[in-house]
Formats: C-alpha cells, sequence, structure tokens
C-alpha cells in the first residue's frame, strides 16, 4: 500500500468547479431567469461560464409541453411508480435522507411537502401526489420495482470469486479519439502524445474487465471504442440546440451548443438507455480522470496538484429541482434507496484507489457537491451519468490529468511491472487505476454478500 501524500493546499475555487470533469457536470439548473445568478455562482472560471452558459440560459423552457418542464432531450416523467413508495419511508427516515444526502438546504421546499404522516409531491405545475410515510400501524414497503440487486440479496459466492452471479457495466467515460478535441478533453505539449481522457478510460476500462472477470463477474461494457453510442450527431441536434438558444444566437454559438448536445447529453442519454432498458446491471463503474484549467490545449498548464474524489448522485439544487425529470428521477433513486448501496461502494473503492495510487481526497468549495459519508473522498454530486443510470452508481475522479507526475505517467503508456517517475516505482498508471478499482470492488462484495463456506 503507498501511503497518501499530505493533503495538499487548499486549490483556487475556480479550480473546483472546473473538478471533476467539471464543464461534463452541468448543473441542469439554470434558466433564462437566472442568467445572472448563475453567472455569479461560476465566477472565476471562464471556460466554464462560457459551458454553463451555453446549455444554461435557456433550459427547461422549451418544452412542447407547456404543462412540464423538462430539462433538454428529456420526455416528460411518468409518475405512476409513485404508488408503490406508499409506506416505504417512514417520515424521520425521509427527512434525513432527503435533508443529508438528496436536497439539502430545503433545496426541494417548493416541490415537495412533508406533514405528519406523507410528503405530497409536485407531479404538475397544478398538481400534488401524495405518499404516505410508513407508521406504527402500516408496515414498510419495499418502494418502486428495481432491476439491480444490493450486495446482501446476491446468491452465496465462493471466497475465491467473489462477484460470481454479479453484473458490472462499466462505463468509460467521454468518447476521446476524433471527438477529443471537440468535448474539450484534449491538450497536447509540443509533438507529445497527446492527452484524451475518453483514450484514458477506455484503457483502463479495457484492464478493468478481465479482472472482474477473473473474479467471476459478468462485465459489459457501454462503448468499447471511441465511436458514440447516441445515433445522433451536432448536425442532426442543431434544431434543439437552436431552439434552446436564445439572445445573440450566431452561427458559433449555434455550433458550440449543438455539439454539447451531442457529446454531453444526447450521448450520456443513449448509455443510459442501454444501462436501464437494456443491460440493467447491479452496479456501474464509470471511469474518469480529472483536470484542472490547461488554458490553451496546444500550450497547457502543467500543475503540481493530484487528487482524487468519487461521486455518489445527491446535492440536488432548488431549481434543478423544477424540472419535473430531474425531480422525478432524484426521488426514483431515494425511494429505492439507491444511495444504500451507492454510497458504500463509492466509498469503498475510493479507498482501494487512494491505497494503490497514493492520491490524497480533493476538496470542493462550490454548494453543488456535498462531502457525504465517512471518509474524506466520497462528494453528493447530482451529474447527469449517476442520475439517469437507475442502478447504483460509482463515478471515479482519480489523477489530474494536467499534474505533472499524471502528465509523466500518461506519456510512458502501458507496461509490465514498476517504472521509475520522480524517484518512485510505479506501475502503468492505467494499471493502477485498473488494480485500485478491481481490489475496492473485490473488498467490498467479499464483505457485504454472503460468502460460501469451503471445508
Ligand atoms: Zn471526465
Amino acid at each position: 500500500m503507498r501511503r497518501p501524500q499530505p493533503t495538499e493546499a487548499k486549490h483556487r475555487p475556480f479550480a473546483k468547479i472546473k473538478a471533476a470533469c467539471g464543464i461534463a457536470k452541468i448543473r441542469p439548473a439554470f434558466q433564462r431567469s437566472s442568467t445572472a445568478a448563475f453567472i455569479g455562482l461560476c465566477a472565476g472560471n471562464s471556460m466554464l461560464v462560457s459551458c454553463l452558459f451555453w446549455i444554461g440560459v435557456n433550459l427547461g423552457l422549451h418544452s412542447d409541453l407547456a404543462a412540464q418542464k423538462v430539462s433538454p432531450l428529456a420526455k416528460a416523467p411518468s409518475w405512476d411508480w409513485l404508488a408503490s413508495c406508499a409506506h416505504t419511508f417512514k417520515r424521520s427516515e425521509f427527512l434525513q435522507i432527503l435533508n443529508e444526502h438528496y436536497a439539502p438546504g430545503d433545496a426541494g421546499a417548493a416541490h415537495l411537502r412533508v406533514t405528519d404522516d406523507s410528503v405530497r409531491v409536485r407531479t404538475g405545475p397544478d398538481q400534488w401526489t401524495e405518499v404516505p410515510f410508513a407508521s406504527e400501524t402500516t408496515p414498510q414497503t419495499p418502494g418502486p420495482a428495481r432491476f439491480w440487486r444490493k450486495a446482501s440479496e446476491l446468491p452465496a459466492a465462493p471466497a475465491s470469486r467473489p462477484l460470481e452471479n454479479l453484473h458490472i457495466a462499466i462505463d468509460p467515460g467521454h468518447l476521446g479519439g476524433d471527438w477529443a478535441q471537440m468535448e474539450a478533453r484534449y491538450f497536447q505539449i509540443g509533438k507529445t502524445q497527446p492527452v484524451m481522457e475518453g483514450d484514458l478510460t477506455l484503457q483502463v476500462a479495457r484492464k478493468l474487465k478481465p479482472l472482474l472477470e477473473a473474479k467471476g463477474a459478468r462485465v459489459s461494457m457501454l462503448r468499447s471504442s471511441d465511436e458514440p453510442v447516441t445515433p445522433e450527431r451536432p448536425k442532426s441536434l442543431r434544431a434543439a440546440a437552436t431552439a434552446d438558444l436564445s439572445g445573440n444566437v450566431n452561427a458559433d454559438r449555434i455550433r458550440l451548443h449543438s455539439e454539447l448536445f451531442f457529446y454531453r447529453i444526447s450521448e450520456i442519454r443513449a448509455r443510459a438507455m442501454a444501462v436501464n432498458e437494456r443491460l440493467k446491471p447491479d452496479l456501474v463503474v464509470c471511469l474518469h480522470f480529472n483536470a484542472e484549467e490547461w488554458g490553451n490545449p496546444e500550450d497547457p498548464q502543467l500543475i503540481p496538484r493530484n487528487h482524487l474524489h468519487a461521486l455518489v448522485n445527491g446535492c440536488y439544487g432548488a431549481r434543478e429541482l423544477e424540472w419535473d425529470d430531474v425531480r422525478a428521477e432524484m426521488l426514483e433513486h431515494l425511494f429505492a434507496r439507491t444511495a444504500e448501496e451507492a454510497l458504500p461502494l463509492n466509498e469503498t473503492l475510493a479507498e482501494a484507489l487512494a491505497e494503490v495510487s497514493g492520491l490524497p481526497p480533493f476538496t470542493y468549495f462550490s454548494s453543488n457537491a456535498k462531502r457525504i459519508g465517512e471518509g474524506p473522498y466520497v462528494y453528493a454530486r447530482n451529474l447527469l451519468a449517476n442520475r439517469l443510470y437507475k442502478a447504483p452508481v460509482v463515478f471515479l475522479e482519480p489523477y489530474v490529468m494536467n499534474s505533472s507526475p499524471v502528465w509523466k505517467r500518461v506519456q510512458m503508456g502501458d507496461y509490465r511491472g514498476l517504472k521509475s517517475v520522480d524517484g518512485e516505482s510505479v506501475p502503468s498508471i492505467l494499471s493502477e487505476y485498473a488494480s485500485g478499482v478491481a481490489q475496492g470492488l473485490v473488498r467490498y462484495y467479499s464483505t457485504r454478500r454472503e460468502i460460501k463456506q469451503t471445508r
């Protein structure tokens, strides 16, 4: 085990906002009427502000269904499943998970009204649905149907194969390849190897898959190449993107907004459809590399900072919860108790990654993330992927790609054994990442599911 380095000095606030693929995880909460407030929130990170501006200024206001307020490329939600949530939670535990995990700071107040014996959920502009709490006289119910299984619900496995009968989906973040520059997950120093997050995550996924299979898991890859999962392209999304814009709409803005709709929203929605309707795994492992502001991708800034964190779905903001689809997705996670599995999974995997990498925890200063759980590594944050995927999601953000040591290790590529980097013998960064994730999953399921006793 490598010893974690001392916690680094507090980073600049803008860097915090940028981190965790910052421009990737746009809070889908900003509406035309709140543009000024939203720009204030993001002040200090011009790249992030501009990206958020593209997506932010109009969201939620262009639904064809005037009565529905839905986020970009989303459908108006069905609320039928709420009927299955009657008596799932006692009042006190509902308030606890709502206030501490999903909607801190009373973020849900305008759309969720808690009475003595129920929660009333706004399911339309003038429509509320009442969900009664469990009580002394009404036994608790399991909540909405789910396809994924908790570790405790899996059949017993042999100690040597603790992932047996477990279906894991690996989601290599982003696209890479020819799309890397469009998705702003690309930089290059001189004539050295370009750094492309989507290529790195796919390489880690390819190393991780056989490690998990060797421990008995069934593994599905959400992508196996740098080709998009979505059949859409910026051109086919141009009309939707244009309709989402207002004000000074010029050709450049439409192009950038169409690209964002493609690689950010449509692509993740397509992966979510694969997870929820076809694969139905027990968990999804989203692989990412982190980054801080690197400036010009052709002349990027390398920095000394390097860190690790993981993200469990939660910490919704009041404006996000104004959207019917977002509110429905949050409540479905809450009532399905997804966080009860996702949080310890994230904690265990982050700890295992910290052990193999020696990385210190990252610290958020922005209000869209909240540190949660026992250890220092896991934050609750509402990302499109960890919200849309209905299974528990482990969302990993180790290694700052534009930190000097990570850049050096990326340049070294994959290799067997150890090599010296800055005087320290280390495995390839791809092997180290894959090994940390595999060790974390083995540890989690070895301790949380029944293990067959052998003579
Ligand atoms: Zn990423």
